[in-house]
């Protein structure tokens, strides 16, 4: 062992690095917090919290379904501005093509033993009166919920600190270097392993790095209790997601406990750019309207943008990377808030040499160095 001062240093102080920090502090080890801004300043603050089971893949399937148990166990002891709500999800089809892809998404979560429920085109406009009429069904995952992500975080950093966790906030890690980190006031924090929790920012601590920024934008309307009672989403979502030429907007909307409305979601590849994009704004109303046209009539009170770490192959960066001592946990894209409770748990077990709940194969860095299967 060396004389580290931390057993493990967590560069990032977003939702990631907070989970991970909870749990190997939690888990005994002496840890350090390094932020450079704000705890949850970055996509966390920008992200909509939605805590969904995804089918995407059987290994998207795994991270996403562990962590929305973990999220679900955690419940009782989150506090109320966390704002956890098992509102549940429909996945809303257009027409009878989308009804073939709510089938496949029944029988993947079924075989899974994920509770759903298929919804007719009359069923569907008795769980959400405010969808347009003629839409064809959906399919109902009553287990997802959401929540409000700086909240989670917060707690996440107050269990960290409440295990012994030192924070740094307000100073930037400029290099990650052989067992410590060197910060932009010239410091060093010295720990026995470091994991890159940066995000969207990670490659600039680790050059090469094939995480891209992705924008995204969204707006929130005033409130209106009862308009919107389940996170909706639309099914043509995924093509949204995969995209990884053109901008894309998909209809997505959230109720949140406040009684107001969340409207996603937009997609950008190479624009760094965080001011908000107008045509992208109107896209992605226009594209809520075509659903919901009612949300026409209300009142937005603010929009904002954010950046997703996305990777070639949709998968999150959980483990060791080619650097000794230094582990990843970065680029979840879309669902960072959703899998921080299970990127938690696999870094804690990795560091700590136990095996953990579900494999962690699938998201190790050394696909990286093998070179990525291109989803
Ligand atoms: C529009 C939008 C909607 C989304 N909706 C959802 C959703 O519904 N459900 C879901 O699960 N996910 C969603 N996401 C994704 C989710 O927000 C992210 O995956 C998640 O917040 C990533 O957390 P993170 O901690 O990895 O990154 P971040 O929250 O970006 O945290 C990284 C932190 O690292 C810090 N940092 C960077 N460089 C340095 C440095 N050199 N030194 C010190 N600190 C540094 C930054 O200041 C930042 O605080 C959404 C994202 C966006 C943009």
């Amino acid at each position: 062992m060396s004389d580290a001062a931390y057993d493990v240093a967590i560069v990032g102080g977003g939702i990631v690095g907070a989970a991970c920090a909870a749990e190997c502090a939690r888990a005994g080890m002496r840890v350090a917090i390094v932020e450079e801004s704000m705890i949850a300043g970055g996509a966390t603050a920008a992200g909509m919290g939605h805590i969904v089971v995804m089918d995407d893949s059987d290994a998207q399937f795994a991270l996403t379904r562990y962590s929305q148990r973990l999220w679900e166990e955690a419940s009782p002891e989150l506090p109320p501005e966390v704002e956890h709500t098992k509102c549940g999800t429909i996945w809303v089809a257009a027409d009878d093509e989308e009804m073939q892809a709510v089938s496949a998404k029944q029988a993947f979560y079924s075989a899974r033993g994920v509770p759903v429920e298929r919804l007719d085109a009359r069923q569907l406009a008795e769980a959400e009166p405010q969808l347009r009429p003629g839409l064809a069904g959906g399919l109902l995952v009553p287990g997802d919920a959401v929540l409000y992500p700086p909240a989670a975080a917060a707690w996440l950093v107050s269990r960290a600190r409440d295990a012994g966790a030192v924070l740094y906030v307000g100073r930037r890690v400029n290099e990650i270097a052989s067992g410590s980190l060197r910060l932009a006031d010239g410091s060093r924090v010295s720990a026995h392993s470091i994991v890159n929790a940066t995000g969207a920012w990670a490659p600039q601590l680790a050059p090469g790095l094939e995480v891209r920024k992705r924008k995204g934008h969204l707006v929130i309307t005033d409130r209106y209790p009862g308009f919107l009672r389940h996170q909706l989403v639309e099914l043509g979502y995924l093509k949204s997601a995969h995209s990884v030429t053109s901008n894309s907007v998909a209809f997505n909307v959230q109720p949140r406990v406040t009684g107001q409305i969340l409207i996603g979601s937009s997609r950008q590849f190479d624009n760094e750019d965080t001011n908000v994009d107008r045509e992208m704004v109107r896209a992605m109303l226009e594209r809520t309207c075509t659903y919901m046209p009612a949300i026409g009539g209300l009142n937005a009170i603010r929009c904002w943008t954010g950046f997703r770490a996305a990777t070639p192959d949709n998968l999150p960066l959980i483990g060791p990377s080619a650097e000794a001592g230094v582990y990843l946990a970065t680029g979840h894209e879309g669902l960072g808030i959703t899998t921080s409770l299970a990127t938690g748990k696999l870094i804690a077990g990795q560091l700590l040499g136990r095996t953990t709940a579900i494999p962690a194969d699938p998201y190790l860095p050394a696909r990286c160095e093998k070179g990525f299967a291109h989803a």
